[in-house]
């Protein structure tokens, strides 16, 4: 019996640098500073840089960059925001907790992102931005969602929460839209060892209101400009994050090696699998295969110690959350619900060996030969 494959090995990545992620901690716990100071303002100069961003401001998790960003651009009751369908529910959470209207769009069937032609037919007078996904690590079309948004006078926001790394025709994710939003929830392809987040941004005024807003509306000790939140990034998990970011790229190869092996040992399989955009460089957070026997696979991969995942079982408009805003009878949103039906995630991060991904397809095709 071969050895079984987990999902994710979280625990894989912090001993591969234990000894560096110990000396940050130790560094901020000895430093008497745990909230804010130089270690978040480090990270935030260094994830900025990576990003060719102007601006990146450190904050407590990616649901709450998302709504941060929302709050900056003023978005709030009697808004529209044009989200994916088929997206993790953060996306449209953010959108309801300022008090905006999610406008769900259908993304492209082949990349799984945004589709513009969609996106152009629902904006309606009250929509105010466009928050596209750069869903599983592959970016969305962002050249004509720009252009919409000029055209009409939106805001382009970008989840960015799986797409750490990656590039949109040749420039790193980070300052295409008015705002970036970054998770770095541990499973992330940047990973803290907790919650954490950012934004991006190229706008210095969107910037500062976001710093406000994550402290208290306060830029000087019990002066507070604006009502806001604590949503801050948290020192050690900055002190973290810059160990960890000289390791993504190089990490992010480890998953391009993972990716291009499922590729050429499926290519002859009848599962559908993801296609790379002809502007993306792909981050490979997730790797999605379909197929409308998703179950039978899944159950004959885990017979053989194969842990795999769903990307997402159940899209938001189905979830009891938005039960008052979407009739539960009807098909409203056909190529999500499809997708919730088919979508299988194969194991994929930097501690997931090559031999086992050459297994996984192995096991895959021999599932096949076996249907009828
Ligand atoms: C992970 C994720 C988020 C939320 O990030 P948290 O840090 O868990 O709040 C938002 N959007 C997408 C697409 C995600 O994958």
């Amino acid at each position: 019996m071969s050895a079984t494959v987990a999902f994710l090995d979280l625990g894989a990545a912090y001993r591969e640098l234990k000894e560096e992620i110990d000396a940050a901690v130790h560094r901020v716990l000895a430093s008497g500073c745990y909230v804010l100071g130089a270690e978040v303002e480090a990270f935030e100069a260094e994830w900025a840089a990576y990003c060719q961003a102007q601006h990146a401001v450190g904050v407590s998790n990616g649901l709450d960059a998302l709504i941060l960003a929302l709050q900056a651009l003023g978005i709030g009751p009697g808004d529209e925001v044009i989200v994916p369908s088929n997206t993790y529910i953060a996306t449209w959470l953010a959108v309801s907790e300022v008090g905006a209207v999610v406008a769900p769009v259908e993304p492209d069937p082949s990349t799984y992102t945004l589709d513009p032609a969609r996106v152009e037919a629902s904006i309606s007078p009250r929509t105010r931005a466009i928050l596209a996904v750069h869903l599983y690590g592959q970016p969305a079309d962002l050249d004509p969602l720009l252009t919409l948004a000029r055209r009409y006078g939106l805001y382009l926001i970008e989840d960015a929460a799986q797409a750490h790394g990656a590039r949109y025709k040749g420039q790193r994710i980070g300052a295409h839209g008015d705002a970036v939003c970054w998770s770095f929830y541990p499973s992330k392809n940047l990973g803290a060892l907790g919650d954490a987040g950012a934004v991006t941004t190229n706008d210095s005024a969107i910037a500062e209101r976001i710093r406000l807003l994550r402290n208290y509306g306060s830029r000087r000790k019990y002066h507070h400009e604006l009502r806001g939140r604590n949503a801050r990034l948290d020192p050690i998990q900055a002190a973290v994050l810059r160990v960890k970011l000289a390791y993504l790229d190089s990490w992010n190869e480890r998953r391009r090696a993972l990716a291009a092996c499922y590729h050429e040992k499926l290519a002859c399989s009848e599962l559908a699998l993801p296609k790379q955009a002809p502007w993306a460089d792909h981050v490979w957070h997730l790797f999605v295969v379909r197929t409308p026997k998703r179950d039978e696979l899944q159950r004959h991969l885990a017979t053989q110690g194969i842990e795999t995942l769903i990307h997402y079982p159940i899209p938001p408009h189905r979830q009891t959350a938005y039960r008052d805003l979407f009739s539960t009878d009807k098909t409203v949103l056909p190529i999500a619900e499809i997708l919730a039906g088919e979508v299988l995630s194969l194991p994929i991060g930097p501690h997931v060996k090559l031999e086992a991904a050459e297994r996984i397809a192995q096991l895959t095709i021999t599932w096949q030969g076996l249907q009828t």
